[in-house]
């Protein structure tokens, strides 16, 4: 008997030792409610300099393995109503490229519209005009990251068949502009043209949407050119 109180008593110190209670003081004051998750109220309160700056920090923990303890069960209950997301974020399929993971976000936080290469296409410009006009998102960030397959890929002029064509099509305006010999092999190259790419989608997204060019010049949201590193999981700004 004796032996087995113990042995409870040991499992329970290393429950609580092991999965410490997230702080739901830090999330109350962040975001108001004690799930986590973003509300109406909490999004509204967001100026688009707060919300690339709660990205940049996401990051940071993302980088340094403290994520924020996240009650997923919880988030999800409280985002079933609806949603209040603060940005949108356009990225590239990679799997490597964990958009809520590497921000730190959790259910509800954040719009994520994702294809080869992090280009725009009416869909995607759809996609983004209704996060920030209809749903209130304050941020659209176009994220590209190191050793894109899809811009090496446009950079070889890989073929196969139509639909590629015209995906790789999309990023050859950025490749134009870069000067140097055309070569994938070349990493210095083709980091110079991810980060172009970057810059083209978002000169194009503000060419072909003017709702979100509109919300950018009154100054309701901002649109901001990112970069990530594979190798250490940090996120940059593209200028
Ligand atoms: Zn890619």
């Amino acid at each position: 008997m004796k032996k087995k109180t113990s042995v409870i008593v040991l499992l329970m110190f290393v429950a609580f030792t092991a999965f410490p209670a997230f702080s739901q003081a830090q999330m109350l004051a962040s975001k108001g409610n004690d799930s986590g998750v973003m509300t109406k109220d909490s999004q509204a309160k967001l100026t688009p300099d707060a919300v690339l700056e709660d990205l940049m920090e996401g990051n940071k923990r993302f980088t340094a393995n403290r994520p924020d303890k996240i009650d997923m069960p919880a988030q999800v209950k409280a985002t079933s109503k609806g949603q209040y997301p603060k940005a949108v974020i356009l990225s590239c399929i990679d799997s490597r490229v964990p958009v809520e993971m590497l921000f730190d976000q959790g259910i509800g936080d954040v719009f994520v519209a994702r294809v080869a290469g992090n280009t725009e296409d009416e869909s995607i410009l759809g996609s983004m005009e209704y996060a920030t006009a209809v749903a209130g998102s304050k941020l659209v960030m176009v994220l590209g990251h190191e050793a894109c397959g899809a811009v090496k890929s446009a950079i070889d002029e890989f073929e196969a068949g139509d639909n590629v064509a015209h995906l790789l099509g999309t990023i050859e305006p950025a490749i134009d502009k870069v000067k140097g010999d055309r070569d994938s092999s070349n990493k210095e190259y083709v980091e110079e043209v991810i980060k172009v790419n970057v810059q083209e989608t978002i000169d194009d997204i503000r060419e072909r949407s003017p709702i979100i060019a509109g919300l950018e010049k009154e100054g309701k949201i901002k649109i901001v050119g990112a970069y990530y590193d594979l190798h250490t999981g940090a996120v940059s700004l593209v200028d």
